[in-house]
């Protein structure tokens, strides 16, 4: 078999590339966040990122462009690291770290270690949230649940459809009941992460078109009849399968209908508030993971006879990304330990109170945190000049999530309609 390239041409000298290494970019984020994280936070931390360490030595990862990441699913699952968003004792695993706030912790580790690898899993969580949600002990849910939480298998969520984008509660998919309590579903559906590697799918339709409150949410085996898939090119994000689906009458057994008709929509904004946490999450460990690639190359490289550090131009544009970096990294940790603490409270059940002021947050932090990579990701790099956008390191995989993270889970202006919205109610509430 032939040697896996890393890169078309080396650029970086060979002290520097050595010095980016995962090892050193682990230490670099460690030494920034021991102070704030619990004990139990750092320790899973540190747990995750010596799994990814030693998987990227034993299996010679390179992150280069002949790797397929969804090879890896498998291995991270049987470790527990798709998802630590709840226990999962319903199949039988109870892990004993999870929560919001763990998850956090995994996303870190992983985003450093390959920030598309990262993006998938988050596709898969979004679908697993909804089953794990409304499985009520229904052994098909909990197997399909069991395979995608231990990586046996990878998920998507279809939300989005050609022609309903931003506006996703007016959609055009249909579904209609059968005798037999399945339903048909019919209709188009556009770029969902992970589709064409997908088995698990969670789809919304509705009993009839542009009608919110005729939703239903519907868990689909990819290999049943109706379901034909294309893969959409993403160039920003060259290793993540995204799907554009076609349903023609695919049957939907009975047991597989999540929420029937009047559901779908209670069910879709209520993986809103978790969803945009883990976005938030991965724009945060995308700075981290910009930040600590250029730290390390910018007390190194050196021009004008000094370590490029020591411009003003170059080393008060890092501390300005890091004070804003490490400053949003406290909030949203803050924000996922509060949402632990209320789901733990209330069986997540959160009362609408409650669920409507975390709605606004998540929407705050989804908004703020995607603004922010764009920045870091981006002007790290620049501090980097040409090697900051080669394909010698993972800052060129930066500046293209970055540029998709502005877009999933909702734009910045949809963020700030429902912050708007939140504005009114709070207005009214006086
Ligand atoms: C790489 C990638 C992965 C994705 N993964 C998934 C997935 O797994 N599952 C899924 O269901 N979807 C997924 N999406 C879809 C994503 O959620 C949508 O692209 C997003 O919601 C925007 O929809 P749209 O692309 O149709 O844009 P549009 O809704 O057409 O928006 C176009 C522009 O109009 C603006 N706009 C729209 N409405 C308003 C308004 N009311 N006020 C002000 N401005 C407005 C938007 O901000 C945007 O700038 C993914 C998208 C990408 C690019």
């Amino acid at each position: 078999m032939s040697e896996k390239k890393r890169f078309e041409t080396q650029v970086i000298n060979d002290e520097i590339l050595a010095k980016l290494s995962l090892q050193n970019r682990y230490n670099f984020v460690n030494d920034n966040l021991r102070t704030i994280l619990s004990e139990k936070e750092f320790k899973f931390l540190n747990q995750v990122q010596e799994f990814c360490l030693n998987y990227e030595t034993k299996n010679k990862i390179t992150h280069g462009p002949d790797e397929d990441i969804y090879d890896w699913v498998p291995d991270f699952g049987k470790e527990g690291y798709i998802t630590r968003q709840t226990p999962y004792k319903c199949i039988d695993l109870n892990y004993e770290d999870y929560g919001m706030a763990i998850e956090f912790m995994r996303i870190l580790a992983l985003d450093n270690f390959d920030p598309q690898f990262a993006m998938s899993t988050g596709a898969t969580v979004i679908c697993i949230n909804p089953i794990y949600a409304h499985h009520e002990n229904v052994p098909v849910r909990l197997d399909a649940l069991k395979e995608l939480v231990t990586g046996q298998e990878v998920g998507c969520l279809l939300i989005t459809e050609p022609e309903r984008g931003s506006d996703a509660v007016h959609q055009l998919t249909t579904c209609d009941k059968q005798d037999d309590g399945s339903f048909l579903l019919n209709g188009e559906k556009i770029f969902n992460t992970n589709a064409p590697k997908a088995k698990w799918a969670v789809s919304y339709a509705t009993a009839e078109k542009n009608q919110g409150n005729l939703m239903g949410q519907f868990l689909i085996n990819t290999s049943w009849e109706g379901w034909n898939i294309e893969r959409v090119n993403i160039p920003w994000t060259p290793k993540l399968f995204i799907g554009k689906e076609r349903l023609k009458n695919l049957r939907v057994p009975k047991e597989y209908v999540l929420g029937g008709i009047g559901k779908g929509r209670e069910h879709l904004f209520e993986g809103l508030i978790p969803e945009r946490i883990a976005i938030a999450v991965r724009c945060i460990s995308a700075c981290w993971g910009a930040l600590a690639h250029s730290t390390i190359y910018a007390n190194m490289r050196r021009q004008f006879d000094k370590e490029i550090l020591l411009f003003q131009g170059v080393g008060f544009t890092l501390a300005d990304l890091w004070a804003k970096t490490a400053a949003i990294t406290h909030g949203v940790l803050k924000f996922a330990e509060k949402y632990d603490e209320k789901v733990k409270k209330y069986g997540g059940n959160l009362p609408d109170p409650v669920a409507q002021s975390m709605v606004s947050s998540a929407s705050q932090y989804k908004y703020i945190c995607a603004k922010l990579a764009k920045e870091v990701c981006f002007e790290s790099a620049n501090s980097m000049g040409g090697a900051g956008v080669c394909d010698n390191t993972l800052m060129h995989d930066y500046i293209g999530v970055s540029r998709i993270l502005e877009v999933v889970g909702g734009t910045k202006e949809v963020q700030k309609l429902i912050m708007s919205r939140g504005l009114r109610r709070l207005f009214k509430n006086l």
